[in-house]
């Protein structure tokens, strides 16, 4: 999500700032914009940005210098156009546009309620449920916010743009991260990712605090809290695979979290061999931190077609499976007769590291050894990464030696819930050390609610 409050050129802001978060979703694209008569427009479609906006000239169409813009990767609701964001709502006496990351974990109930209440609902994602819950309260825009939002559960970071002006949320564990930009050409931007700061030319401010809600009043930033009950648990996943290297959660840097990482994996699971190869992208980083560490060269087994987008991401096996092969090649010229250690940062189903195993196997290499630069996933995720599933979990259903089997390894070794405490200790942070969520490799989940969902 990327957000841009009070400069005349938001709209292309926001294009240039999503742009820059394109691997955090590829299923839908849009943007709002508010004009100076207080009109909200938008464009979104399905896809990625590019192909939603096919021609710059699409975003003189968006004047005003209020904005929201999000990508969507669907872990709830349905696909299609109808859940793709900002989602727009008109009602007689007020407007809304919302966008949303995470998940909503009482929804169901939620929704039950509103629609028994007369709520009627155009899509099916979390993103909605908000509106309706505010459109029900009584008081100022912020009083109804705050109190709306104490209703939730789950992992939600929200940006609203509504008649009284443009809200930034995190919920109050701040799972999802956010954080605030200053422009230097005037105004503030909110994003996903500090990665989306530099290309737009912001510079960081700080992360949203959880259960926080930033506004911005008379051109100054404004903050107030939805709730007494705050923590930091931030979702280890996106240190591990989801965010991107260069950008700081929590001013703690991403590469320098998986470079940490690779150090104790080598550390702790090390294998004679002759090379490391680094799984690209997400596991390059882990890679150099193995090899750097193991004294091995670290080369360049396996490249990536840059043309093929997260395939993880699609919804059925099959896309997966095809999706993986169109995605990596191994060099064979690299492996041949060697004995290579593969690094890559997570297993969840299996499908990648089965695949990667044949194609190296298929392309000459003598051993191959897969290290895991984070422990198995045995739990779902219910705050917004498609990993909801424990069946769909490879870690659940089989233990290591049976995963090793499984993905046809001559070994395979993950690193301890012990080694990446260490590794976020040990990585460069500029701030104090946050918790973290770390629910999926333990189960302990940092929302009651989801103790009754297990
Ligand atoms: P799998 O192939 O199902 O075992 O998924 C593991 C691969 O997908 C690894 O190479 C990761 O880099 C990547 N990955 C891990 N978690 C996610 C996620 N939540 N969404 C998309 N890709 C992921
Ligand atoms: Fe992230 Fe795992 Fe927690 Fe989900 S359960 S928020 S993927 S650490």
């Amino acid at each position: 999500m990327f957000a841009v409050i009070g400069n005349p050129n938001a709209a292309s802001l926001t294009y240039y700032g999503l742009h820059s978060l394109q691997h955090r979703g590829q299923e839908g694209s849009g943007i709002s914009v508010m004009n100076d008569d207080g009109e909200i427009n938008t464009i979104k479609g399905e896809g990625l940005l590019t192909d939603v906006f096919t021609n710059p000239a699409m975003l003189v169409d968006l004047p005003g210098a209020y904005s929201i813009g999000h990508i969507r990767y669907p872990s709830n609701g349905e696909k299609g156009y109808d859940n793709v964001q900002p989602l727009l709502m008109k009602m007689s006496d007020e407007k809304f546009a919302i966008a949303y990351n995470g998940n909503i974990t009482n929804t169901a109930e939620l929704r039950r309620e509103l629609e028994r209440q007369g709520s009627v609902f155009h899509a099916s994602g979390d993103a909605e449920i908000l509106v309706h819950l505010i459109r029900r309260k009584e008081g100022s825009f912020l009083e109804r916010l705050k109190a709306s939002l104490l209703e939730l559960e789950g992992a939600f970071n929200y940006f609203i743009l509504h008649d009284s002006g443009v809200y930034a949320v995190r919920d109050s564990k701040g799972i999802r991260p956010l954080c605030i930009g200053k422009l230097s050409d005037g105004g503030y931007v909110f994003a996903s990712e500090t990665c989306a700061l530099g290309i737009v030319g912001a510079t960081y401010i700080r992360d949203v605090l959880p259960g926080e809600i930033v506004y911005i009043e008379d051109g100054r930033v404004m903050s107030t809290f939805f709730t007494e009950e705050r923590m930091h648990a931030i979702c280890l996943m996106e240190y591990v695979y989801f965010a991107r290297p260069d950008s700081d959660l929590e001013e703690r840097n991403v590469h320098s979290f998986r470079k940490q990482s690779g150090i104790e994996l080598c550390k702790e699971t090390h294998v004679d061999a002759d090379m490391v190869i680094g799984v690209p992208d997400s596991s390059i980083s882990a890679a150099n931190g193995y090899a750097e560490a193991a004294g091995l060269p670290n080369e360049m087994g396996l490249i990536k077609n840059r043309y093929v987008g997260r395939t993880f991401i699609r919804p059925t096996q099959a896309l997966r499976e095809q999706g993986v092969r169109m995605k990596l090649a191994p060099i064979p010229s690299v492996v041949k007769g060697k004995r290579v250690i593969v690094i890559d940062d997570s297993i969840v189903r299996g499908t990648t590291s089965r695949r990667i195993v044949q194609m190296l196997r298929e392309a000459g290499a003598k051993e191959i050894h897969m290290r895991v630069s984070s422990p198995p996933i045995m739990y779902p995720c219910f705050y917004g990464v498609d990993t909801s599933r424990r069946e769909d979990l490879l870690a659940h259903q089989l233990d290591t030696e049976e995963m090793r089997r499984h993905i046809k390894a001559d070994s395979l070794a993950f690193l301890s819930r012990e080694g990446t405490v260490r590794a976020l200790q040990r990585s460069e942070s500029l701030g104090p050390n946050c918790g973290v969520c770390m629910a999926c490799f333990t189960g302990e989940y940092p929302t009651d609610i989801l103790k009754r969902e297990q």
